[in-house]
This record gives C-alpha cells, structure tokens and sequence, in this order.
C-alpha cells in the first residue's frame, strides 16, 4: 500500500512498533503459561500488517493469524520461513493447493473444509498441518457438536491432516463479568478431551485477561496489542500505539444563530469561531461523530460542528485560546487526549472499527509517539 508524504495528506497517521512489542511483552507477562500469537488481519487492524509482522517477529513472535487467504499471501513473502500464518476462515472452495504450496496453515471449521484438505493432502502424499477450531458457543464458525461427532466416527483424515491446535473464539471475552466466558470454556474442555495431545487455543485479547484458565498453550491477541483496550471498559492497561493529527484548513467566526455544514446541522447559540479540517467520513472519520465527537487542540477539548463532510469538518474553537488557533494548528484526533476508546465511544462504536477505517489519505510515519 502506498501513503501520501505529509504534505500533500489528509492527516497524518503515526504507529509506534515499538509500543506494539510493549504490548506484546505486557500479555506474554500476563499470560506466561501460552506462547502468544499476533492476529494481523485486516492489515493489522489498518496499521500496516508487513511492519507489525515484521517488528513482532523481531520481538519472538512465531505465529500469526490473519482472516483470508489473500492476506496470508501477502504476509507469506514479507516474514521468514519460521513463522506460522493461519487463515482463520479456513479453506475457500478452490484455494487448497494453493494454501498447501505456500506452507499457510487453514483453521478448518467444518468437515468439508477438513475433508478438502485432506484430499489435497492425499495429492501431494503428505501429512498437512491444520488448526481446528470448534464452536464452543458462539455460533459463528468452527465445527458443531454433530460435526466433531462425525469427525471422530470416521478417522481416516488423521493420516492425512496433523492438527497442530484445536481453537475456540469466546463472544464475551470483553466483559470479564459475563457468565458465558465460563460455560464456553467448560464446552471447550469437554470437545478437547478427545483430542489428547493437540494444542489449545481459547484467548484472543480479552480473553488473555479473564485468568489462567483461559490461557490454553496460544493467546490470539489482536487489539491488545494495538493499544485497545482488551476488556472495552476501562482505560487501556495498553501502551498507545496511534496518533492522529490533523491541521486546520481555515477558521472564521460567525454570529450566534448562524447554521454549520450540510443540512445547518449546527446552530451556533452565541458568537462563535470555527475551524475546519480535512478529515472526513472518506477518511474513517464517521459521520457518527457529528455533533458528538469531539478533537483536542493544545489540549483543550473541542467539539465536532455539524455533520461530517466526505473530505472535512468542523470545529467550534471558540473556548480554545486564539493563540494556538492559526491556519495550520495540529488537531489531534487521536492522541494523549483522544484515546482510542473515547473516539470510539463517540462514534457508538468499538476501537477495533476505529482502527481498521483509518484511511488511505494519511500521511503515515513509523516510529516512537514521544516525539
Ligand atoms: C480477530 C480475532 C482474534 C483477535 O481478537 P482481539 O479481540 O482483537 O484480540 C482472535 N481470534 C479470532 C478467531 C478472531 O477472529
């Protein structure tokens, strides 16, 4: 993928892999007893899945998940033949061989997938490694209940397919308090039960936070490591990883009564001064965040004006000191004011959204945020 330099941006984007390896080493603390995998798909939460892979490979990091086969291409070529890519939603009808020459590891989720690999298998007469992830109550991917009894009825796969970890995802890891993280790691045990010997994976992000007992033998984490808050309650135990910044475009100042943007879907209740940046819903920025969101500048809190525009927005700067307000002040949209989970909340939504809409109009810098 290719950034525009900071001149010629929207905004620019800056991601500390640095603060990334400080996540990762914070949940291996954490959980000592698992080795911990990097989920990297969707490009790394947006962040940019080469130079995650790659800072994380320098850190140990040995195995890394992405959702599709595409990405798992990508990935394949940028790190070295000790590291393990698995595509967790498995085998598209017609990419086996493919998967199979490239050495990618499919997480299979039902028993066509698991009988397709193994015919690839048989094919090539080698044994293929595959994880298997099972639905310990979920239900959105990985074997059910009749399906693992139909795989147990009928082994002859075995000799054709190596399960190297068998998987489950928790629906509630975010929320330490829900009863069901408890019942699905109960469901899990039972399904591991017949499968003495293989691996298990159970933890993604949160779930690397709900005890011991959720630690397996892999944590999948994700947002964690990109400085999300794992448990999307509180402030983030995470290092930051991003920062946002824009520059105002323009300002001026209206009289009270006067409407901002498409629709005049902001009235201005007394003299007001405003500013405008060039980030808009094009750029992740979602329109969600009309009239809700809000930026800082120097510091002080300053809140969104009206709807968001495609390509802009506006700010009422009126409480913010006129001195720092000047055509091409820094607007920090995220940042030491603006964590990830308050613009989040903003938006009604979680960070994981936030990241993986961050534009492609984003001037983008890898380095430390303490600049
Ligand atoms: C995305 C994903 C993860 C990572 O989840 P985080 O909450 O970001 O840590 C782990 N496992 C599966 C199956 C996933 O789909």
């Amino acid at each position: 993928m290719s950034y525009p330099d900071e001149r010629i941006a929207a905004a620019v984007l800056r991601i500390d892999p640095d603060a990334i390896v400080a996540n990762y080493r914070t949940i291996a603390d954490r959980v000592t007893s698992a080795r911990i995998a990097a989920v990297v798909k969707a490009d790394a939460y947006g962040l940019g899945a080469e130079r995650v892979g790659h800072a994380l490979a320098g850190a140990g990091c040995r195995d890394f998940f992405v959702a599709h086969l595409c990405e798992a291409i990508t990935l394949r070529g940028s790190l070295s033949g000790e590291c393990r890519i698995y595509v967790l939603n498995g085998l598209a009808p017609g990419s086996e061989a493919e998967c199979a020459a490239l050495g990618i590891v499919p997480v299979l989720n039902s028993l066509d997938h698991l009988w397709r690999w193994a015919a690839v298998a048989r094919v090539k007469e080698q044994r293929l490694a595959a994880v298997l992830q099972v639905d310990s109550g979920m239900s959105r991917l990985g074997f059910s209940g009749a399906e693992l009894g139909a795989l147990h009825a009928d082994v002859e796969w075995a000799a054709y397919v190596e399960p190297v970890l068998l998987m489950t995802h928790l629906a509630c890891a975010d929320d330490l308090a829900a009863s069901a993280n408890r019942a699905q790691l109960a469901a899990f045990e039972k399904i591991a039960a017949s499968f003495p010997g293989v691996p298990r994976s159970i933890a993604n992000s949160g779930g690397a936070f709900l005890g011991p007992d959720f630690g397996g033998d892999l944590v999948r984490a994700g947002i964690a490591l990109y400085g999300g808050a794992p448990d999307c309650t509180g402030p983030s135990a995470m290092r930051p990883v991003v920062s946002l910044t824009a520059h105002i475009i323009q300002l001026r100042e209206v009289p009270a009564g006067t409407g901002v943007g498409y629709g005049l879907g902001f009235l201005t209740d007394r003299p007001t001064r405003l500013a405008t940046i060039g980030v808009g819903y094009a750029d992740g920025w979602s329109r969600a965040f009309g009239n809700r969101g809000a930026v800082a500048i120097g510091g002080v809190l300053v809140p969104v004006a009206g709807r968001v525009s495609m390509d802009s927005m506006t700010l009422d700067v009126t409480d913010v000191p006129e001195n720092i307000v000047v055509p091409g002040a820094p607007v920090e949209l995220i940042g030491p004011n603006r964590t990830l989970e308050q613009v989040a909340a903003e938006a009604g939504t979680i960070s994981y959204e936030i990241l993986t809409q961050l534009g492609a109009r984003y001037a983008r810098e890898y380095g430390s945020l303490e600049r």
